[in-house]
């Protein structure tokens, strides 16, 4: 890990700087878990297990260590534009912190340049490095908003998150249409009905109920 814990935009990105995932922990873990809930770890479909889900928290929660510095990468560039830009439907994973189980959906993103603008592609990850976390939708809903505006210093920053959560899916009162949606408006689109209006407008247009 070589990421610079006392920078501004990693301490707002709240990074686990100093650290690495710990995949012989996990793995340890998981081998553990198998015990206890009473199969046999050894057994040939469970024998490479641990690792594979060790691997695959490193993947899922990769988020927590994501220079946002490489990230942004020179993608910031000046322009006279000072109209809404959108950027909708970016799929993103999630994993919920209560349960550890999966959540996902989509995000909207919206902002209104006051100098600068970003690389169309840097939005999704953005939304990809506060997603690949254990996480609270509110939460990141949150902090996907909070970084864009620390980055860009724009007018107003919006973000609505809508998501479909495991956890109240295939567990508890198993209430299969567990959609949830979320917003942040900061800025402009929290003091301009209008503004905010031409943006839930747009990402209202031609939109697709979420499904697994
Ligand atoms: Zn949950």
């Amino acid at each position: 890990m070589d990421i610079a814990c006392d920078d501004h935009l990693n301490s707002i990105a709240s990074l686990f700087c100093d650290s690495d995932i710990d995949i012989k922990a996990i793995s340890k873990s998981i081998q553990d878990i198998l015990k206890a809930i009473g199969e046999d770890p050894e057994r040939e479909g469970l024998e490479d297990t641990p690792e594979r889900v060790a691997r695959s928290y490193e993947e899922l929660l990769a988020g927590y260590r994501t220079d946002p510095q490489k990230l942004i990468n020179g993608a910031l560039f000046d322009v006279p534009y000072d109209g809404m830009v959108i950027v909708r439907d970016i799929e993103f994973y999630s994993m919920c912190e209560h349960h550890m189980l999966p959540f996902i959906g989509r995000a909207h993103v919206a902002y209104i340049p006051q100098e600068k603008i970003i690389g169309l592609s840097k939005i999704p990850r953005i939304v990809d490095m506060f997603s690949r976390r254990l996480q609270i939708q509110e939460k990141m809903t949150r902090q996907i908003a909070e970084f864009i505006d620390a980055v860009l210093k724009p007018a107003g920053v919006a973000v609505v998150v809508e998501a479909l959560h495991m956890c109240s899916m295939i567990r508890g009162v198993k209430k299969h249409d567990s959609r949830m949606t979320t917003s942040t408006m900061l800025g402009a689109f929290r003091k301009d009905m209008s503004t905010r209006m031409e943006f839930l407008n747009n990402i209202s247009r031609g939109a697709e109920r979420l499904h697994f």
